[in-house]
């Protein structure tokens, strides 16, 4: 027996987690909206059947804004699962059941779920599910994702919902409210002529819903049918859906009798409002615009509502006006000093690895090899390729899977949504807005998956350039680069140096996408800010443990396939080669004859573009130069390969400078493949292309004046200093002519502020 079951329903309601407790799987969970960004599906076994269950990406209804919501759409109407698990936060029924009633008006199979009941029941309140049970006529489960058992008895709901062929398609009485009927035999032959089901067809014609309308292709006869129908179909559908769940809802959601002081609590609990209450409010204050919106999408729209909405004790602290910007940058510190900084735990895990790679695997299987009288080069590809190349990047492992740990922490919290609406005015400025900040974020842990996380955002444009900006930010892959050259170079301002990568990275992206902005085909269109403040959620121990053994295995992972494999072949072509040696031609190990290797010939011919860098001349600047053309294939090779070669002080000597400039370089330069392709998929050939041409050049740029700002500041630091004065002095006395030469002639109330030169119209301030 083979089913398929999907599971369906608003952003953020526990869709994915749900899925994770059913398949045993480990997709990203996150609290915030937009983390699922496509389908994703796993068969299992339940009772010997076989399930194909499949995780969509959250949506609000099925009329669809962005592509992602897209996929969800089409997978419901497509109608190939026995079964639609509709996930609902019983936190905000209301809300969710919107959805539900779209579900079931294109007469989908609904076994609907009524998740996060923990958090209904921490806050003294109980739900009689019999009672919806009766008036939706579908199976309602009630559950928590923390409880594995009743997630166990969801799956037997639905099996049995399928194999006693449960579904039935049900009349919805509030569609009678409006001409339904009569819009169904208009368009009846288009419907069927599309495929499309007819109650479906109908009520996304009432909607207005253009990707319905054109499949649909009506005459001009026929709209003009409709429109006599009457006006504002779309506005009384909202509402008639609205009224009948208020109905529906009566009595389901109550305050726990034995917990009778927790309705007071409910006051001041206030970040799960019901959208009727939402209703009320926008009625009294006559908001008509809040109120359309609320019935159209049932979400929110603007910044103070959303305040309103999420607004939780914690966030007079974390969303102050004040104290929130310089509080998250302490938050971030302390994430990094904690990851990274010396004598915190990453530092003695990694120091014990050190010490396990050298002295328990390379000095005793070197011995060893040449005991046995093994090959000189089988043992340089043991030791020095393999060992010390794979070594010098996993004994990072414990760092960066704690860098995760806390990405994950601060996600899963709901702290990012805070750091995302709170600095969405400032993003907004420079076109990007507050959802970015996830993206870019996420770009500390791994730029290729971070790059998919901006699918949910709805402006194209602002999409794109997220997506082409988020490797700037510098990825836990880079890091290890860093870290082993800060350590041999600037072992007292290590710390300093590396978090200084972090933020040239950010900021670099940052005037990148201002530059755009001003650029007008790059210009983001205005779009009003639709995101969910997610309760603040306590992470539990389970899923802290999930996080840090899930990342570990990805890291080794990598390191065991990709790096490795990358690896072994970087050995081989730099210690290997021909050249002629007593005026014969030989091949062979570079160290038993003295040859120039395959690579050496390669990157030495491309080393000079680098010399101006200060690591592409001299002895060891094709190896420097070789170690970030293999990084193109994963950032950790970077050092691999320079760990294979004898180790970073042997790759640039006493050159501090060129040693920074090699950070900086690595820092910007192209990234990995892996994110190349996804900057692909998500925004096309030419952003991404043009995005790894920006950043070469940008690396270029940025690591020649750090190299020579370097050498200046060896040899007269003070002129090296005056510079840097000088120039800052002149940046900001700029921007502060141009500001005021841009103000001078604004006009009251100006919709480019004072950037249409007067074209607006607008009175001009004296
Ligand atoms: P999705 O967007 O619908 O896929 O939701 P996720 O599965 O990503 O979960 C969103 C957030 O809700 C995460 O922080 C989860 O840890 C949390 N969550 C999921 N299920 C439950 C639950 O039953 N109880 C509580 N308290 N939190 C949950
Ligand atoms: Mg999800």
């Amino acid at each position: 027996m083979d089913y398929n079951i999907a599971l369906v329903g608003n952003p953020n309601v526990g869709k994915t987690s749900v899925y994770n407790k059913i398949t045993h799987s480990f997709e990203h969970v996150g609290n915030w909206h937009g983390v699922t960004v496509e389908a994703v599906s796993k068969d299992i076994l339940f009772e010997h059947r076989r399930i194909t269950v499949c995780d969509l990406p959250g949506l609000y209804s099925l009329t669809v804004y962005s592509p992602e919501e897209g996929v969800s759409r089409d997978a419901v109407c497509a109608g190939d699962h026995q079964a639609i698990i509709d996930v609902c936060d019983v936190n905000d029924l209301s809300r969710n059941l919107y959805l539900t009633l779209q579900l079931l008006e294109v007469g989908a199979p609904v076994v609907l779920t009524l998740n996060m009941m923990d958090e209904l029941s921490r806050r003294g309140q109980v739900v009689n599910y019999r009672k919806l049970e009766a008036a939706l006529g579908l199976p309602v489960v009630p559950m928590s994702t923390k409880r594995h058992s009743e997630v166990h008895i969801l799956l037997s709901v639905t099996v049995d919902y399928i194999e006693h062929s449960r579904h039935k398609r049900r009349e919805l009485p509030y569609l009678k409210k409006l001409p339904t009927e009569q819009i169904k035999t208009i368009i009846e032959k288009n419907a069927e002529k599309a495929g499309i089901d007819l109650l479906y067809a109908a009520v996304k014609v009432m909607e207005d819903d253009s990707y319905v309308l054109e499949k649909l292709a009506l005459s001009e006869e026929q709209k003009a049918g409709i429109a006599a129908l009457g006006e504002g179909l779309q506005d009384k559908l909202a509402a008639v859906r609205y009224e009948y769940i208020d109905k529906i809802m009566d009595g389901v959601i109550m305050s726990s009798v034995a917990d009778e002081h927790h309705e007071m609590h409910e006051h001041y609990v206030h970040d799960v409002p019901l959208t009727q209450s939402e209703r009320e409010e926008a009625e009294k204050r006559g908001d008509e615009e809040e109120l359309k919106h609320i019935r159209l999408h049932g979400k929110i729209k603007k910044n103070e509502d959303l305040k309103r909405r999420g607004f939780s004790g914690a966030d007079r602290i974390f969303l102050n006006k004040y104290l929130a910007l310089p509080l998250f940058f302490v938050i971030m510190l302390a994430v990094f000093f904690v990851t990274f900084g010396d004598y915190m735990p990453g530092y003695w895990m990694k120091t014990g690895l050190e010490w396990i790679f050298d002295n328990a695997l390379h000095d005793p299987v070197e011995k060893g090899l040449t005991n046995v009288g093994a090959w000189n080069w089988v043992t340089g590809l043991v030791t020095d390729g393999i060992i010390d190349g794979l070594g010098g990047v996993l004994v990072f492992l414990p760092q960066i899977v704690l860098m995760f740990l806390f990405l994950a922490l601060l996600e899963d919290s709901g702290y990012i949504s805070r750091v995302a609406f709170m600095t969405d005015g400032l993003f907004r400025k420079i076109g990007l807005s507050g959802r970015s900040v996830f993206t870019m974020l996420m770009g500390f842990g791994c730029s290729a998956t971070a790059v998919l996380t901006s699918r949910g955002m709805e402006d194209e444009k602002m999409r794109k350039k997220t997506v082409m900006l988020t490797p700037f930010m510098s990825c836990s892959a880079r890091f290890p680069v860093y870290s082993a050259i800060c350590a041999a170079y600037f072992a007292s301002g290590k710390a300093f140096v590396i978090f200084g990568m972090y933020i040239l990275g950010a900021a670099i992206a940052l005037v990148y996408a201002a530059v755009l902005n001003k650029i007008k085909k790059f210009k983001s269109g205005e779009m009003s800010f639709i995101m969910e403040m997610p309760p603040y959620r306590i992470p539990t121990v389970t899923r802290v443990f999930q996080i840090l053994w899930h990342n570990a295995k990805a890291f080794v992972i990598r390191v065991g396939t990709v790096v490795f494999a990358i690896n072994i072949i970087v050995w081989l072509l730099s210690s290997f080669g021909v050249g002629t040696v007593d005026g014969k031609t030989v091949f062979g190990y570079c160290g038993d004859v003295q040859v120039k290797s395959f690579l050496e010939y390669f990157a030495s011919a491309i080393a000079p573009v680098f010399a101006p860098l200060g690591f592409g001349g001299g002895e060891h600047g094709w190896q420097a130069v070789t170690a970030l053309l293999s990084g193109l294939a994963a950032k950790e090779v970077v050092l691999s390969s320079m760990e294979s070669f004898g180790g970073v002080d042997v790759i640039f000597g006493s050159n501090y400078c060129a040693a920074l400039s090699f950070v900086v370089f690595t820092l910007l330069y192209v990234p990995c493949i892996a994110t190349l392709t996804a900057i692909k998929k998500e925004a096309g050939w030419k952003w991404m292309l043009g995005g790894a041409a920006l950043q070469l050049i940008t690396a270029y740029v940025v690591a020649l004046i750090f190299y020579w700002m370097g050498i200046l500041f060896v040899y007269n630091a003070g002129a090296a200093v005056s510079i840097i004065i000088v120039l800052a002095v002149a940046a900001i006395v700029a921007a502060v002519v141009t500001h005021v030469i841009r103000t001078r002639n604004v006009c009251i109330g100006c919709p480019g502020a004072g950037s249409c030169g007067g074209s607006c119209g607008r009175k001009r301030k004296k």
